[in-house]
């Protein structure tokens, strides 16, 4: 799970990198109506991608205080043992099927 964390912080630096309005340098006169219409897309793309990434990061991490504390695989909830095939599939989580469905309503 730590190589999740360095996985997804890596993709989080390559997708900053992708942000044209990252490059503050940019000179804004010469660029064309299209060309600010393509940016516009890339940038709000890459900040969809970053809210997601970093959603992904902070669960992972929990989890992996959970780990440290000795409390993965309970729920953080209810402290019940959460469905083994719901860890298998998204080893990040920290809530049982049964309270996600509560947070969900
Ligand atoms: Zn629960």
């Amino acid at each position: 799970m730590k190589q999740e964390v360095l996985r997804l912080e890596k993709k989080k630096k390559d997708i900053a990198e992708e942000d044209p309005f990252i490059d503050s340098r940019r000179v804004s006169d010469n660029a064309s109506p299209d060309t600010d219409v393509v940016e516009q897309i890339g940038h709000a793309r890459a900040k969809a991608l970053e809210s997601q990434i970093n959603r992904k990061l902070i669960q992972v991490k929990k989890a992996l205080t959970r780990i440290k504390i000795g409390k993965y695989g309970l729920c953080e909830k209810c402290g019940r043992m959460i469905d083994t095939d719901r860890l298998m599939i998204m080893p990040e989580t920290t809530i049982c099927i049964k309270c996600e469905k509560k947070k969900g309503r």
